[in-house]
This record gives C-alpha cells, sequence and structure tokens, in this order.
C-alpha cells in the first residue's frame, strides 16, 4: 500500500474531540490572514510581509503555478534555505494544491534522484546564487532522463529557472483568489499535504506523508500549548524546509496570527534580528546550544519570555545559565514521524530542565516498550519510546514491509528513541535515554548509518565497513568510519573523493577513518557498535587530553 490511512474510528474520535478540523491547510492560512491583516507574518533577513500581503501573493504564485500546467497532487521538491520566499513558496504551492517534498538544500544527485523517482516529483524548487553550489545547474542535469520531472522553479534570479517569486505577477487578485479556492475545494482535509523525509532505520530515507487536518493541528496544538498569541514573535534560526521548521516556525505562529522572524543559522546576522524584531520565543536545536556566550546574545533576548531547547540532551549548565539570565527554558523532542514532548508553562523546574516533557495532545497515546516486544515497561524503567495519536504517521509511503517492523500490531509507531518515564512533583514526565536506531544526529541532520556503510562497500578496496557515532562539542555527534581494506590504506581524503563521485551530500561524508584489520562482532554476529562508539570516545578524549 503507497499510503496508509488513520483508520476510520481513530479519523472520527479526532473530529469529534475537536482536534482535525475540516479544511486544507491553504484554507486554514487564509482565515487566519483574513482576522489579522495588517499584523506581521514574516519578518526574515531580506524584508517582511504582512499577512495581507502573504496571502496575496501566495495567491497570485498559485495562479502562475497552475498556468504552467501544475496539478493538483503533484509532487515539489524544495531545496531552499531560510529566506522570505522560501515561506511564499510554501503557501503558493500548497495553495496550487501541489505536494513539497521536504527534501534539503544540502541533499545532491545520490538523495535527490531516488526521492524524486521514488515519489514522481513534478517540479524542483532551487535557491539561485548560493554561494558554495550551482543548485539551479544541479537541478537542470537533474531533470534530464527524468521523465515526470517537468519543471525547475528557482528563488531569487537565474534565467535558467522559472522565477517563483515573480510567477503570477500580473494575474488579478480576485482570478487568482478564485482559482485557489476552486482547486481547494477539491481537496479533503485528510489528503496528503506535505512529504516530510524520514532519518529512516534502514537503507534510503523514508518518506513521511503527512496530511492537512492533523499537520494543521500538529502546528496549532504546538502553538497552543506555550499559550502563544497573535502578539507572539517566533524567532528560527534553523532549516524551516523541516519538520520542526515547518511546525514551530510556519505553521505554528500563522495557526493564531502570530509573526515568525526568520533568521539563518548565522548568528551573526540572526541575533541582531531578533534584537531589532523583539523576539519573544525561540527554538534552539543543539548546534546552537553555545548561543549564549554570542556577545549579542543579550540583546537578541530582550524581549524573549520562552527558549525552547530541541534535538538532543540538554546539559544542566545550559539549562541553568539561561534561567539565570531570567529566559524560561523548556524542552521539546519532535520527530518527521508525529508525535512531539514538550515541557511547557506550568511543568516544574525539574521537568523542564532534565525531560522532555508530555505529549502534545490529550489524545496522543505513549507507551515504552521493551525493545523487540510489545511488552509495556514499568515508569522508571528504560525502553522503546512508542506513540500512537491523531498527528502520528500509521505508515511512511510506499513501505510495506518497513511498516510491518516499524509499528506494533495495533499501531504504535516504534521511535527508535529510548525512554524513560519519570515522576517528578507529582506528574510523569518523559526523559530521551538514547536510542536504538542505527544513525548519527550531526547538529539536528540525522545521517543512517547503514546508507553509509553501503556507500562505503562500493569503494573497490574496502571490505568491510562500519560507522558510528563519534562525540563533537558544536554538533552533538560526527561520523566516524571503521574500515578494514584490502591493500594500502584508505584515508580520509579518498573517502571523501569516493563519497563527491557517487554525488552524496556532504554532511553524511565520513569526518575520521579508523583502519582496522577486523569489524567486531556480537555474540549473535552483529557489528559491535556500542564497542566501537566507547573505543572512539575514549580515543577522542585522550587526544584532547594530550595523552595520545
Ligand atoms: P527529525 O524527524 O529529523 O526531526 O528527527 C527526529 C529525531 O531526532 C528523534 O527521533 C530523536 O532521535 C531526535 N530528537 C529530537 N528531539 C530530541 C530531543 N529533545 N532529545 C533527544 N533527541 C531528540
Amino acid at each position: 500500500m503507497r499510503l496508509v490511512p488513520y483508520p476510520e474510528d481513530a479519523v472520527r474520535r479526532y473530529r469529534q474531540a475537536g482536534l482535525w478540523g475540516t479544511a486544507t491547510i491553504a484554507t486554514e492560512f487564509h482565515r487566519v490572514a483574513q482576522a489579522h491583516p495588517d499584523r506581521d507574518a514574516v519578518v526574515a533577513l531580506e524584508g517582511r510581509l504582512t499577512y495581507r500581503e502573504l496571502d496575496r501573493w501566495t495567491d497570485r504564485v498559485a495562479a502562475g503555478l497552475a498556468a504552467l500546467g501544475l496539478r493538483p497532487g503533484d509532487p515539489v521538491l524544495f531545496q531552499v534555505s531560510n529566506r522570505l520566499e522560501s515561506v511564499v513558496a510554501w503557501y503558493g504551492v500548497l495553495k496550487a494544491g501541489l505536494v513539497p517534498v521536504a527534501t534539503l538544500a544540502a541533499h545532491r544527485g545520490h538523495e535527490i534522484g531516488e526521492i524524486s523517482r521514488r515519489i514522481g516529483a513534478v517540479a524542483h524548487l532551487v535557491q539561485a546564487g548560493q554561494r558554495n553550489f550551482d543548485l539551479v545547474g544541479f537541478a537542470q542535469a537533474h531533470r534530464r532522463n527524468h521523465p515526470t520531472l517537468r519543471h525547475v522553479l528557482v528563488l531569487g534570479d537565474d534565467p535558467r529557472g522559472e522565477p517563483l517569486g515573480a510567477l503570477g505577477r500580473d494575474a488579478d487578485p480576485a482570478a487568482a483568489r478564485a482559482l485557489v479556492e476552486e482547486i481547494q475545494t477539491g481537496i479533503g482535509p485528510d489528503d496528503v499535504a506535505v512529504h516530510q523525509l524520514s532519518g529512516g532505520t534502514t537503507g534510503v530515507p523514508k518518506v513521511i506523508p503527512r496530511r492537512h487536518a492533523e499537520y494543521w493541528y500538529n502546528a496549532l496544538e504546538y502553538a497552543r500549548s506555550f499559550g502563544w498569541t497573535p502578539q507572539t514573535r517566533v524567532a528560527h534560526l534553523i532549516p524551516i524546509i523541516h519538520n520542526a521548521g515547518i511546525v514551530c516556525a510556519v505553521h505554528a505562529p500563522h495557526s493564531l496570527g502570530a509573526c515568525l522572524v526568520l533568521g539563518s543559522p548565522d548568528l551573526d546576522e540572526s541575533l541582531p534580528l531578533m534584537a531589532r524584531e523583539g523576539a519573544t520565543h525561540v527554538l534552539l536545536g543543539h548546534g546552537h546550544y553555545r548561543a549564549a556566550e554570542h556577545p549579542g546574545f543579550a540583546a537578541a533576548t530582550k524581549a524573549v519570555t520562552q527558549v525552547v531547547l530541541s534535538g538532543a540532551k540538554v546539559p544542566a549548565a545550559l539549562f541553568d545559565g539561561l534561567e539565570a539570565r531570567g529566559l524560561w527554558s523548556g524542552q521539546l523532542f519532535g520527530m518527521g514521524e508525529g508525535l512531539f514532548l514538550t515541557t511547557r508553562p506550568g511543568a516544574p523546574r525539574s521537568a523542564r530542565a532534565t525531560t522532555v516533557g508530555t505529549p502534545l495532545s490529550a489524545l496522543d497515546e505513549v507507551r515504552i516498550l521493551e525493545p523487540g516486544t510489545e511488552t509495556e515497561l514499568a515508569d522508571g524503567t528504560v525502553g522503546e519510546l512508542s506513540c500512537r495519536g491523531p498527528y502520528t504517521l500509521c505508515g511512511y509511503y510506499d513501505a510495506d514491509e518497513h511498516n510491518a517492523r516499524a509499528f506494533t500490531s495495533d499501531g504504535f509507531y516504534r521511535t527508535g528513541d529510548l525512554a524513560v518515564v519519570r515522576q517528578l512533583d507529582g506528574g510523569r514526565y518523559i526523559s530521551i535515554e538514547g536510542r536504538i536506531k542505527d544513525l548519527i544526529n550531526r547538529g539536528g541532520e540525522k545521517i543512517n548509518a547503514e546508507e553509509v556503510e553501503l556507500l562505503l562497500l562500493r569503494h573497490p578496496r574496502i571490505t568491510a565497513a562500519a560507522v558510528v557515532a563519534m562525540p563533537d562539542p558544536r554538533l552533538g555527534e560526527r561520523t566516524c568510519a571503521y574500515l578494514v581494506v584490502d591493500g594500502a590504506a584508505v584515508g580520509l581524503p579518498e573517502v571523501q573523493e569516493h563519497f563527491a563521485a557517487l554525488d552524496v551530500a556532504k554532511f553524511k561524508w565520513p569526518e575520521r577513518i579508523e583502519q582496522v584489520p577486523e569489524i567486531p562482532r556480537t555474540l549473535v554476529g552483529k557489528i559491535d557498535k556500542k564497542r566501537l562508539a566507547a573505543e572512539i570516545s575514549r580515543k577522542i578524549a585522550a587526544e584532547k587530553a594530550g595523552t595520545c
């Protein structure tokens, strides 16, 4: 089955409880825009748009996309960074009834080739003028021999593609609105709205279909859980075309008339923007856990009343340091597959400091299972975090075999994360304790170990490979590859050349090579990754201490 629907009784329950609406994302956005026309919808480094401006511009873009011949349901690959026009593209594409596919600007031929064929992409949106890589040239080349892929759309200026921002420039606003309404009438609230990508657990990345009503609900509940109002100004520095970006920074503020203050990962430009725009809320990913050390942090957080930390375990010193500055801090665990856990206003300090809190929705169901079984574990025992609920997927796209392993017999999604329920101040809060899934979390980008190992094995002299996470002070983790080679040593430069030749996204390239005579295995014959990860951690610590 390509798309696994939510069970009918669950759909009924979520609607009866008032969690799911009956409109598409484009219609929900338009309603909010009409209620708050003069408020800022997005303020970015390059400019700002009110709700009225964003709503009208995206109507025109939708009309322009339709005029190009794009039809409802057509998938559009997104490879753009945090630009004002990225938000325009997002709603323009949704208003045209097209389905954004949240690939990354960092993806290359290896990833895009596979995903775009699997999904039958019809258009490819890329950003012009990228400093280190010609994304427009890449998109043009990628289109060759790809029968479904007919259009290259660009953000910015480049004659090799259709400039998205100018699409429908001459369209009559009333006609564009009428066209959008007609398109949206043909789309159901439970139809697929967006394809997100999973870090995955095996092989190629899995596609996560997100549907209109559940995806909008996910964001609205997030905004409500933090008590946001139309006056809230949400700063976001990590990529927006990711699940956390779309839910927490685009849809959540736009579900209630609040403003997105859209920065970039570069603190030198984003912190002054936050200061100028009076950001009241900021989500800090692992790559920004040291943001408070930046000289611009105090000014940037003058109006901030909520800091949310996400992506990796929060060190006590970081949490205490933020609170000592008078910044209320909480945590978020989120995943493209659905489930969000948050510590929100009202949660005791101990829970905010040491746990990721509680599920977002009253109808989320969470179980901690003994790994590999369906046995539920008692509070206080670490096991696999599993969940079912009103915004958690029921199956990856076109992945029956994988789905059979990824869900329990009663439809709980096995997250691959290890968690424990802790009782604190009379409440039950979830703490993340590690993971079973074999991936590297490089500053929030997930790298699938098996995918990298298979790529390494395509090198003619590599006969065995095991990839593990090594600790890194800035990114949390980086990739270390243990290799067995035939003949002369294979060094890091050679491995990098190999990955470049295979056109693999750079963040997946191994960053350290350890050559070994053989890969250690456990008693049952599996690669002993625990041992390798412990060994590389020890080695790095010794190198730092100067004892090696
Ligand atoms: P993504 O779907 O890319 O957002 O990645 C989701 C994964 O990121 C989760 O399954 C976790 O492994 C990891 N993750 C997200 N938030 C946290 C957190 N607060 N603490 C630890 N790991 C996290």
